[in-house]
């Protein structure tokens, strides 16, 4: 009898406790008023300008898995244009925006993926204005690039296509900075200073945005520009 007491006792504590547990999910997770910001909330969707969290990397793969979400995503941090799939054969770009800026930086208009585009606003808001701010105490008012879209073999290769050829990479080659000066990444990436340090801390944290990233320390080829692709085999030099 006592036995069969004590064992409906821990019964009902553990029934309360499961049910607690599960109250405090359905109020964290579903409710309106979920004191959860949204960066820590794993239903949010990804905010590009939302302070960084352990689940910003898994919204990211989240909102690249879809046009609809990827699109939706680049616009809290881009300006742009969605446009119709471009195909060409083995080339093209699907989904496909002409992209004018991100963050505070504008670009010379480039047609790219929603994926490239979204990462590249990552990059802004999380690496590349901090660490100009950081290192050179202002902000990034323009990027420049080297284009994304190039229907043409990788480099190298007669038969395998580069990434260029799907718009799934972008390169960049400097930028303007908020008080006018410009940085070129031929002339500013080696030696020992404040600019060089900039574009160390601009490559690594791309690295934490693109798939593979590949810049002067890679080889001659990328000795001006950062390739930054959004797959790949995750290299990072
Ligand atoms: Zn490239």
């Amino acid at each position: 009898m006592k036995s069969t007491l004590r064992f409906l006792a821990r019964s009902l504590v553990r029934l309360a406790l499961v049910g607690a547990l599960c109250w405090a999910g359905w109020w964290l997770l579903m409710d309106a008023d979920s004191p959860l910001p949204p960066e820590w909330h794993p239903l949010e969707p990804l905010d590009v300008a939302a302070p960084e969290s352990w689940l910003t990397g898994m919204k990211l793969r989240r909102a690249v898995s879809s046009e609809a979400t990827c699109l939706s995503a680049l616009g809290t941090g881009a300006r742009f244009e969605a446009m119709p799939p471009l195909r060409a054969g083995a080339c093209g770009i699907d989904p496909r925006v002409s992209l004018r800026g991100v963050g505070d930086a504008d670009l010379v208009p480039v047609e790219t993926t929603c994926a490239v585009a979204l990462r590249l606003a990552m990059w802004e808001r999380h690496v590349l204005a901090p660490a100009a701010e950081t290192h050179l105490g202002s902000g990034i008012a323009r990027i420049h690039h080297q284009s994304s879209y190039n229907c043409r073999p990788i480099r190298g290769s007669t038969t395998r296509l580069s990434t260029h050829a799907t718009g799934e990479a972008i390169d960049v080659r400097g930028v303007t900075l908020a008080d006018g000066r410009r940085l070129e990444l031929r002339e500013s990436w080696s030696g020992a200073g404040a600019v060089s340090d900039f574009w160390q801390a601009a490559r690594d944290g791309a690295c934490t945005w693109f798939v593979t990233v590949l810049g002067p320390d890679y080889n001659a080829l990328h000795a001006d520009h950062f390739h930054m692709q959004s797959r790949g085999w995750g290299l990072c030099r």
